[in-house]
C-alpha cells in the first residue's frame, strides 16, 4: 500500500474515533434532574423494587403510600400521594384491582409508564362473590414471578442499570427459592389438611402449601361476621374436624369465638404488608405453620 494513503487512512480512522468519543451522549446522561423516578403503590411492591434496584445509579424510588398503610383495599388517595406521582417516570402496581385508584392516576398522568407486577401470574384464586383475589404475593412462587416481571421491565427501560437489576434479581430469587424449598420439605405433611382462614391475604400462602382453605371474607378482619356466618363456620369446623383457624395481624374477635366453641386453635400469620422484610416474615410464617403440624 502506498505509504501516504496508509497514513491518511490511519488519520481518518483516528479522527472518527475521537469524534465518536467526544460526541455528546444521547442516551440519558443522568444528572440530578434526569433520574429515572420510580413510584411503587404500596409496601410489598416497594420492597420488591428496592431489592431489584439496590445499588443502581441515577434512580429515585418512592413509595406512594405510607409504609404502614397495610392493604390498599378501600384506600383513598391523598393529595400528597398524587404529588409523588407528578414527576414519576414509572409506576409499579400489584395489579388485579388491588389499586382501586389506577384510573385516577392514569387519567391524570397519561404519559406515566405503568408496570403491572401481576401480569404473568397464572394461578389466580377466584371467589364467586369477591372476584379475583389480588393478594398474590403471599405465595413465594408468585412473589418470584412479580420480581421477574418488574426486573424485565426495568432492564428494558433503563439498560444502563440492567446488569445490576438482573444480578440483584438473581440473588434475591436464590434466597426465595431456598425458602420455598424449606416450605416444601418441612410442611409436606400439611398437604390436604383443612383450615379456616379469616384473612383473604393469606389464601395464596395456604394454597401454595397444599392445604385446603375455607376462606371467610372479612376484609382483613375489619368486618365483623354475622351470627349466622359464625354458626355455619362453627358447624363446618366441627363436622370436618378442622384444627386450625388462620388469622392475619388485625383484630381477632371473630376468631376467638370460633376457637372457644370448637377444638380448633388460632394461628397468626404475617401477610407481609408491614415493615418487615419479606423473607423474615415468611420465615416466621414457616415456624407458625410447623406448629399446626406439631399440634395435629
Ligand atoms: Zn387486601
Amino acid at each position: 500500500m502506498n505509504k501516504k494513503i496508509y497514513i491518511l487512512l490511519v488519520a481518518i480512522i483516528t479522527i472518527v474515533f475521537v469524534v465518536i468519543l467526544l460526541a455528546p451522549r444521547e442516551n440519558k446522561k443522568q444528572g440530578e434532574n434526569e433520574k429515572v423516578k420510580i413510584v411503587t403503590s404500596f409496601y410489598p411492591i416497594y420492597v420488591m423494587t428496592q431489592n431489584i434496584t439496590d445499588g443502581a445509579q441515577g434512580i429515585e424510588l418512592t413509595n406512594l403510600t405510607q409504609n404502614n398503610v397495610g392493604c390498599l383495599h378501600n384506600y383513598t388517595l391523598l393529595t400528597s400521594d398524587m404529588k409523588k406521582v407528578e414527576k414519576a417516570d414509572i409506576f409499579i402496581e400489584n395489579g388485579l384491582g388491588l389499586e382501586n385508584f389506577m384510573e385516577k392516576i392514569i387519567g391524570t398522568y397519561p404519559n406515566l409508564k405503568i408496570i403491572d407486577s401481576s401480569k404473568n401470574i397464572t394461578n389466580k384464586i377466584e371467589d364467586d362473590d369477591e372476584g379475583t383475589n389480588p393478594h398474590i404475593w403471599t405465595s413465594i412462587e408468585n412473589y418470584i414471578i412479580q420480581i421477574d416481571t418488574i426486573t424485565n421491565f426495568l432492564n428494558e427501560y433503563n439498560p444502563e442499570n440492567a446488569n445490576i437489576y438482573q444480578e440483584n434479581c438473581n440473588k434475591y430469587k436464590e434466597k426465595l427459592n431456598e425458602l420455598k424449598l424449606k416450605y416444601d420439605q418441612e410442611l409436606n405433611d400439611l398437604k390436604g389438611k383443612k383450615v379456616v382462614c379469616l384473612d383473604e391475604a393469606l389464601t395464596y400462602l395456604i394454597k401454595e402449601i397444599g392445604m385446603e382453605c375455607i376462606q371467610i371474607t372479612t376484609n382483613h378482619e375489619e368486618s365483623t361476621l354475622s351470627a349466622d356466618t359464625i354458626k355455619n363456620v362453627i358447624n363446618e369446623i366441627k363436622n370436618q374436624n378442622i384444627k386450625a383457624i388462620i388469622v392475619g395481624e388485625e383484630a381477632i374477635d371473630n376468631a376467638k369465638t370460633l376457637e372457644s366453641e370448637t377444638d380448633a386453635k388460632i394461628y397468626k400469620l404475617d401477610s407481609c404488608m408491614s415493615e418487615n422484610n419479606y423473607i423474615s416474615s415468611m420465615q416466621n410464617n414457616l415456624k407458625v405453620l410447623k406448629q399446626i403440624l406439631e399440634n395435629s
